[in-house]
């Protein structure tokens, strides 16, 4: 870093720190299978410290080479290490690299290093390799599988690189604000940890938070990030939030014991609609009312914030970036017939791979948005048996009634059957998209687009929460 003193780290924060931590992202992931990355720095030099402190105190294995601005590097791994060639210039091989720009780079659009090639939407479709430019320094160590490049920057400058690529800069400032928050909060919660063993904190994919460097940065990002400054959701036992969303509630917000097995300080669940809309008489969705709750009349007029009514079907790419296709997300339905349904059963369920007839399914269990936790199925086997089996999560229930993913476990099961009792069709009706405990990230557009501010949005989803600023 610049000065002798570090910031404090993600992994050591705590409120008591009261400053801004340093994040470190996984750009360049072992997965990736990269034995090679070219990089150009910046418009001010760097220098360029290799290998890893000595483990006695004074003796340390570091060296350090300053590198002139715009310079080509190329960072090679071998067997014996890393290799960085610039120029004349050869430093390695060695166990760690670290490129840091000696002045700290703005984060204004397009500052910072210049990434070739950097993967991204792993295992998506949509996948691609495109050049990024990162604020902060880049870490770089060699794994087995490949080099694994590691950006460090400031949590706020982290913050906007966010929100530029997982947000439509056409999204109103206030729901970007919430965005912020919700987003700072649960980094700084930090309850999560997908990559333990890795030398990150994040990842820079939809697997944790999407983020793509300074490239596109927006104004609008900016301006919700610079107005939030250190804001985070206080926990009713006065710990940082760990303020989960997902993109659409439905109209009844869910409890996070139903989601994630037991509750969660300050992830309660709400209506997510006006104190007067008819979506009210559904808390909670139960078996009995999950009929009028998924079709009634009341849909044509309801104003919930995450309904079609206040936030398009149309408008939605327009203000949450990319989505797969355009669907109404409120309310939906799929319909299977017995083969189709038999065959996704046998390739998701490894229990279902003797299925020979699917007899019957139903939901033993709902939470307060109708979202099944439990969906039981019984079938016959090859050998003429029955077998019954049971699906014991949300999470679960999603990835094996749908090719990719179901939208949402809030579903009615309706099962056609021949005059001799075998399934013909069933259909799934539902509404919503994800687990939807926490912010409701269409409704919060929502709640955007008709006039409420940060605060009016995060007391919304986090009732039992306060504002507060961690840092200044
Ligand atoms: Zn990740
Ligand atoms: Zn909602």
């Amino acid at each position: 870093m610049h000065s002798t003193e570090r910031p404090v780290e993600l992994q050591t924060w705590t409120p008591a720190s009261r400053a801004e931590p340093s994040v470190r992202i996984g750009v360049i992931l072992e997965s990736d299978g990269r034995n090679g990355v070219d990089v150009l720095t910046p418009v001010v030099p760097c220098q360029v410290s290799a290998g890893v402190e000595g483990v006695n105190e004074g003796k340390s294995g570091i060296s350090q080479t300053p590198i002139p601005s715009g310079s080509s590097i190329r960072i090679e791994k071998s067997a014996e290490g890393l290799t960085l060639r610039c120029g004349d210039c050869v430093i390695g091989p060695t166990d760690r690299l670290v490129v840091d720009p000696q002045e700290p780079t703005q984060a204004a659009p397009g500052a910072g290093i210049l990434v070739r090639d950097v993967v991204a939407g792993r295992g998506f479709h949509w996948q691609k390799n495109a050049d990024q430019t990162l604020a902060g320094s880049l870490e770089f160590v060699p794994a087995p599988g490949g080099i694994v490049m590691v950006n460090e920057l400031p949590l706020e400058d982290y913050l906007i690189g966010v929100i530029t690529a997982e947000m439509g800069s056409a999204c109103p400032v206030e729901f970007l604000k919430a965005q912020c928050v919700v987003a700072r909060s649960w980094l700084l919660a930090m309850t999560e940890p997908k990559h333990k063993i890795e030398p990150f904190d994040r990842c820079n994919d939809d697997c944790c938070q999407r983020y793509q460097g300074t490239g596109d940065m927006s104004r609008s990002a900016i301006d919700a990030v610079q107005g939030t400054r250190g804001l985070v959701l206080i926990d009713p036992n006065g710990k940082v939030l760990d303020a989960n969303y997902s993109k659409s509630c439905g109209g009844v917000s869910e409890l996070a014991e139903h989601v994630w097995g037991e509750p969660k300080p300050g992830i309660n669940t709400i209506v997510d609609a006006p104190a007067d809309d008819p979506v009210n008489q559904f808390m909670p969705v139960t078996e009995d009312n999950l009929d009028a709750y998924l079709n009634g009349g009341w849909l044509a007029k309801t104003k919930a914030f995450c309904s079609t009514h206040v936030v398009p079907v149309e408008t939605i790419s327009k203000y949450l970036g990319r989505v797969d296709e355009v669907d109404d997300y409120f309310r939906w339905s799929v319909s299977y017939t017995r083969a189709e349904l038999e065959s996704l059963l046998r390739d998701k369920l490894p229990e279902a791979t003797g299925l020979s007839e699917l007899l019957d399914m139903r939901v033993l269990s709902r939470g307060v948005s109708g979202r099944a936790s439990r969906v039981e199925f019984k079938w016959k086997d090859q050998a003429g048996g029955e077998a019954v089996h049971v699906l014991d999560s949300e999470y679960r229930i999603r990835e094996v009634l749908h090719r990719g993913f179901l939208y949402s476990s809030a579903i009615a099961v309706r099962i056609e059957r021949d005059s001799g009792g075998l399934i013909e069709t069933v259909t799934l009706r539902g509404a919503g998209w994800g687990h939807g405990a926490g912010l409701c990230q269409i409704g919060a557009l929502g709640m955007g687009l008709t006039g409420h501010d940060v605060d009016a949005i995060c007391r919304h989803y986090y009732p039992q929460a306060e504002l507060q600023a961690a840092y200044p």
